[in-house]
């Protein structure tokens, strides 16, 4: 039994990178409270089923508000603190500037920047009151160095940082950090849509010559969450593409 069982939301857990850092924290021992645009699989959460920390889903739609302070509120209600919010959920809706729709550059604002808004307004909400919390959000190296094709994304993901640098300042004097962690290439299925020529180039840009896995972005969650002096921090893991 672990001495400190943490409750911990991960968005956008259903599948990917949110949901190996589910199975990460749950692996540790905490309750986990699972989210996702559609039901969670059985498989899923049977192969959570067995850690001893309690699984929990609740599921929505992180870019409408209402939900986002459903999703906290629910967690406060059933656990009774809200100690760990990863903001995962993410899309990429992919274009070139001049045939990007203002839709597509919404969608992903909406979802990648607002809803990671609305989660951690709403459950610092909590932590202020806790006087302790750990907030992590999923950048990208495309925040950070930008990509042909992806400006909504790379706009959505450069704003997390700042966001993530902002809030940091804000929330440390309660003993709260909020960091960010950028992967790079990770095997997924938001990857998996790239063709192989694609991918080929992307592995040039790669040190490590290879994609990362979601298990190594979901270790860097789980340790940031166990560490009370680094906060406000955009952590990178991806192969050494940015150095
Ligand atoms: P994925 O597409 O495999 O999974 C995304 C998850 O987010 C799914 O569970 C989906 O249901 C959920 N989601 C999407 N929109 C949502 C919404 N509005 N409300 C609630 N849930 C929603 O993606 P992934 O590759 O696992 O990526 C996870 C995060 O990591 C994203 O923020 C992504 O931008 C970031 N990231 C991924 C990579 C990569 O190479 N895969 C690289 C850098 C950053």
């Amino acid at each position: 039994m672990i001495e400190n069982i943490k409750t911990v939301i991960v968005t956008g857990s259903s599948r990917g990178i949110g949901r190996a850092i589910a199975y990460a924290f749950a692996n540790a021992g905490h309750n986990v409270v699972l989210n996702g645009r559609k039901e969670i699989s059985e498989e899923q959460l049977s192969e959570l089923s067995h850690f001893g920390g309690e699984i929990h889903t609740c599921i929505g739609d992180i870019s409408d508000p209402d939900f986002a302070s459903r999703l906290i509120k629910e967690t406060k209600d059933k656990f009774g603190s809200v100690d760990v919010l990863v903001n995962n959920a993410g899309i990429t809706r992919d274009n070139l500037l001049l045939r990007m729709t203002e839709e597509e550059f919404d969608q992903t604002i909406d979802i990648n920047l607002k809803g990671t808004f609305y989660t951690t307004k709403a459950a610092s909400k909590y932590m202020l009151k806790q006087k302790s919390g750990c907030i992590i959000n999923l950048a990208s190296v495309v925040g950070q160095v930008g990509n042909a094709g992806q400006a909504n994304y790379a706009a959505s993901k450069a704003g997390i940082i700042g966001f993530t640098k902002s809030v940091a300042r804000e929330l440390a004097p309660r003993g709260i950090t909020v960091n960010a962690i950028a992967p790079g290439f990770v095997d997924s299925d938001m990857t998996d849509v790239l063709s192989d020529k694609v991918k080929e180039t992307i592995l040039t840009q790669i040190p490590l010559k290879r994609l990362g896995q979601p298990e190594e972005v979901a270790e860097t969650a789980l340790f940031l969450s166990n560490q009370k002096y680094i906060t406000g921090q955009v952590i990178n893991v991806d192969g050494g593409m940015v150095m």
